[in-house]
């Protein structure tokens, strides 16, 4: 037999997008438990309990993660009596929380719901997880059966997390349109429906950012729940997520600026004290000046330093002599398998050279 099938979650935003949870989730049972992180659930249990307490839908309890997104933490949690018995999984946090939570459930066979307390990452959205051992060293990538049923972004929740996590969202979001468009590029007639519906979708990650992005920062650090927060917000999880779980991430979905990211790491500095998103979105500078998308980076640069987000090696604390054995690594990255025309360490550290000039000469 030759089928196959796609999913897509739903989503419910604002600042009581938590009052949907009744009409939402009440066909799939009456018994929820949440798996969250600590911080997470602090902040958001009195939120969850006020949006059920009339409902048709009871939380029996709340459960720590433990600590990590690792298979043995979602071993012990498969055995809790209290999860076993839940008719549905609340999965509460920002990235690690929520990929244990969606892994709980996967094995478990039951639907989850997801709760992003941080606008970092699409993991709420995301069939997609990242694994650790309980050392806390990567593991692996895996892919659940079924993205979330539904997930809910409060803009309140957000609004009152650390603006930091908003801003390396952004960061990473501003290599969404130029990643996805520069893989897929010449390759229309492979592309499958899905494929095609996620470049198209990836076409609009970046003008929300442009638009809402300066305003946005300002009002999460008042923790002021608002327009300008929602459209960021929902452009960080729902619009990027969905175009990972559309395209196929094995060839469009990333491309030279996680390239780089995934090789800079070489690098203590950046380990140390650079965000993803930060260093990401640094790297689709460098991708926009190889790709000579000028328009695009005159734009994205005037963003940037609005943003206080790096257009610079010395943003990112990282010289040029540094530069080759990074180069090295970042040729042979998978985010670079799919590419329009050949690029090699030599074109990249031209780009990177060019973008240093650049911004002499725009300082
Ligand atoms: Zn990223």
């Amino acid at each position: 037999m030759d089928s196959f099938t796609t999913f897509f979650p739903g989503y419910s935003t604002g600042e009581d997008a938590y009052h949907e949870i009744n009409a939402v989730c009440s066909p799939y049972g009456s018994k929820a438990v949440v798996i969250g992180g600590k911080t997470a659930m602090e902040k958001t249990k009195k939120y969850l309990l006020d949006a059920t307490k009339d409902s048709d839908v009871t939380i029996t309890d709340f459960l720590w993660y433990q600590g990590e997104a690792a298979f043995e933490y979602a071993d012990n949690l498969m055995a809790n009596p209290t999860v076993k018995e839940a008719d549905m999984i609340f999965c509460v946090g920002g990235g690690k929380a929520i990929d244990l939570g969606k892994l709980v459930a996967d094995r478990l066979n039951k639907p989850y719901f997801t709760f992003p307390t941080i606008a970092s990452t699409c993991a709420a959205i995301s069939a997609l997880g990242i694994y650790y051992h309980t050392n806390h060293v990567f593991r692996d990538f895996f892919r659940v059966k079924r993205p979330p049923v539904h997930v809910f972004i409060s803009t309140r929740v957000i609004a009152e997390a650390p603006e930091v996590y908003l801003w390396a969202g952004i960061g990473d979001g501003m290599s969404k349109e130029a990643e996805v468009e520069f893989s897929a590029r010449g390759k229309e007639a492979e592309l499958t429906l899905s494929d095609a519906a996620g470049v198209a979708m990836s076409r609009c990650c970046t003008a929300p950012f442009l638009t809402y992005g300066v305003q946005a920062m300002k009002d999460v650090k008042e923790n002021k729940p608002s327009k300008a927060i929602e459209a960021v917000a929902m452009n960080i999880i729902v619009n990027t997520g969905m175009v990972s779980n559309m395209v196929n991430s094995a060839k469009y979905n990333t491309n030279l600026a996680h390239a780089l990211f995934n090789s800079f790491t070489m690098l203590h500095q950046i380990e140390a004290r650079h965000l993803h998103g930060e260093v990401v979105a640094y790297g689709t500078l460098v991708l926009l000046t190889l790709d000579k998308q000028y328009d695009k980076l005159d734009a994205f640069y005037k963003f940037y330093k609005e943003m206080k987000l790096p257009t610079k090696l010395a943003d990112i604390e990282v010289t040029v002599e540094e530069l080759d054995p990074v180069l090295d690594e970042a040729v042979k990255k998978y985010d670079l398998d799919y590419i329009p025309y050949p690029i090699t360490q030599e074109t990249i550290k031209a780009a990177i050279l060019e973008l240093e000039e650049y911004n002499v000469k725009n300082s």
